[in-house]
């Protein structure tokens, strides 16, 4: 299997409501191909891997790769690996910024707690992965 991971720039601040289609589109079409990952959000930026078959992975990341409500994307890792870091979760999911959800919900962890997801800061695919692992703990399914 396949992974890739990437970083880019939202084009506007996205509303709950824009975050949630999005997801509902990401789940309904990496389900059907069988791919599985993990989005990040903060201060309009993104962070997102995305695992499975290297054919379904790259017609995914193309259309993704057109998709104007972002731009910058910079392709962290694109590499083979034995197993998938979030089997489970169509798109996993998590708005960093969110101090709504750190009030309501139990384990979710502010951003103050970790690094920002900052494109900036992002300088290899290590630190993405560290960063998706952290926030992946306390995720929105
Ligand atoms: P459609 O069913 O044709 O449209 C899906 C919905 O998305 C529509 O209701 C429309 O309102 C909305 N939409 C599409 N483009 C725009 C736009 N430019 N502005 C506003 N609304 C729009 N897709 C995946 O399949 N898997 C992913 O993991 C995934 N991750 C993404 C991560 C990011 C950061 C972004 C920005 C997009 C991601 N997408 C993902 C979405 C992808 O770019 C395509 O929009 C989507 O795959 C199209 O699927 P579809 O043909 O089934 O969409």
């Amino acid at each position: 299997m396949k992974r890739i991971i990437y970083c880019s720039q939202a084009t506007y601040d996205f509303s709950p409501e824009e975050l949630v289609e999005l997801l509902e589109v990401s789940r309904r079409n990496n389900e059907a191909a069988g791919l599985s990952g993990m989005l990040l959000y903060s201060s309009q930026s993104f962070l997102q891997v995305l695992e499975g078959d290297p054919a379904a992975l790259a017609a995914t990341y193309a259309r993704i790769a057109v998709d104007d409500r972002h731009v910058n994307l910079r392709l962290l890792q694109e590499a083979e690996v034995p197993a998938p870091l979030f089997p489970d979760w169509t798109m996993g999911f998590e708005d960093v910024d969110d101090e709504t959800l750190a009030e309501e919900l139990v384990g979710f962890t502010p951003a103050t707690e970790y690094p920002l997801v900052n494109p900036d800061l992002i300088t290899n695919a290590g630190v993405a992965v560290t960063l998706l692992k952290l926030y992946g703990r306390n995720r929105i399914r």
